[in-house]
C-alpha cells in the first residue's frame, strides 16, 4: 500500500507539472494563432512590427519553457541515504550566508538531538535552497533568514517527523496567491527573475520522499515553510530489532 500510495503521489507532482506546462502553453499558442489570424484577414498590408513582436516573444518564451522543462527532467535518479538534517544544515550554512548577502542575517537552530530522515542529499540541499532563494527575494531590503531543525513528535494523524523549517521576515504571502505558489510556472516576479519552478520543485522531492510541505504567511510580517520527512530511527538501532522473526516467548505460567 505504501509503494502504491508513493507511485502516485509521484505521478500527482508530474500530473501538476504537466498541467503547468500545458496551461503556459496554451496561453502562447493563443497569442501566436490569434496574431496569425490578424495577419490573414488583412493579406494586402504588411502586418504592424508590434504585432509580429509579440509574435516572437511567445515563442520565444514557448522555447524558454521547453528549456526549463528539459532541466528539470533530467535531474539525476534520487539516490535516499540516511541523512543527518542537523549536519546537512549546518554544511549549507556557509553558502547561504554568501548567497543572501549582507543585508540578510542567516541563523541556523539545531535541533540538540540528532534529526534523521531518508532522502537523497542533493535533493535536500536543494529544497532548502530553493526556499532559502524566495527567502531572498522576499526580504529586498534585508531582513532574517532562520532554518531550523527539530524532531516532531506524532500528532494527531500525522506520524514522527523529521522537521526542517525555513523562516523569513520577508513580504509574506497573500492568500490568493497562496494558493497557487505550488504549481509549476506559477510566478509573481517579472519576467526573466521567476521561473515558477522553485516551489514545485520543493513540492516534488519532498512528496517523492513521503513528506509533505505546508506554508503559513502573513503579509508584511514574513512566510515559514515546513518540511516533514518521515522519522529515520537512530542508525545505532538495527531496524531487526522492530522486526523480529519469532514470537517472543510469553513467560511461563502466564
Ligand atoms: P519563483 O521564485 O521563480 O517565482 P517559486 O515556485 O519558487 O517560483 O515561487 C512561486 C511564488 O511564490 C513566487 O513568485 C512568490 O510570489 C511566492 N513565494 C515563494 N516563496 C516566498 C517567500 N518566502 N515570501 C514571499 N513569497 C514567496
Amino acid at each position: 500500500l505504501e509503494t502504491q500510495l508513493r507511485e502516485s503521489q509521484k505521478l500527482e507532482a508530474v500530473g501538476r507539472l504537466a498541467g503547468g506546462i500545458a496551461h503556459d502553453f496554451n496561453n502562447l499558442l493563443t497569442v501566436i494563432r490569434g496574431n496569425a489570424e490578424l495577419v490573414a484577414m488583412n493579406p494586402d498590408e504588411l502586418p504592424p512590427p508590434d504585432l509580429i513582436e509579440d509574435i516572437r516573444g511567445a515563442a520565444d518564451r514557448a522555447t524558454g519553457l521547453v528549456r526549463q522543462l528539459l532541466a528539470f527532467s533530467r535531474r539525476q535518479p534520487a539516490r535516499p541515504v540516511v541523512l543527518d538534517l542537523n549536519e546537512a544544515v549546518s554544511d549549507m550554512a556557509g553558502i547561504l550566508r554568501r548567497l543572501l548577502g549582507e543585508r540578510v542575517s542567516v541563523t541556523t537552530l539545531l535541533c540538540p538531538q540528532s534529526v534523521r530522515a531518508r532522502i537523497d542529499r542533493g535533493q535536500f540541499e536543494q529544497v532548502v535552497m530553493n526556499l532559502a532563494v524566495n527567502a531572498k527575494d522576499a526580504m529586498p531590503t534585508g531582513g532574517a533568514l532562520t532554518i531550523s531543525t527539530a524532531a516532531r513528535p506524532p500528532d494527531g494523524d500525522s506520524m514522527r517527523s523529521a522537521r526542517v523549517t525555513v523562516s523569513d521576515t520577508g513580504v509574506g504571502i497573500p492568500d490568493d496567491v497562496r494558493e497557487k505558489i505550488f504549481e509549476p510556472f506559477f510566478t509573481t516576479k517579472a519576467m526573466g527573475k521567476g521561473t515558477g519552478l522553485g516551489l514545485a520543485t520543493v513540492y516534488g522531492i519532498v512528496q517523492q520522499a513521503g513528506g509533505r510541505v505546508t506554508v503559513e504567511s502573513a503579509v508584511g510580517v514574513g512566510t515559514t515553510f515546513r518540511v516533514d520527512l518521515p522519522w529515520c530511527a537512530d542508525a545505532a538501532q538495527p531496524s531487526s530489532m522492530m522486526l523480529t522473526p519469532h514470537p517472543v516467548p510469553r513467560p511461563a505460567g502466564g
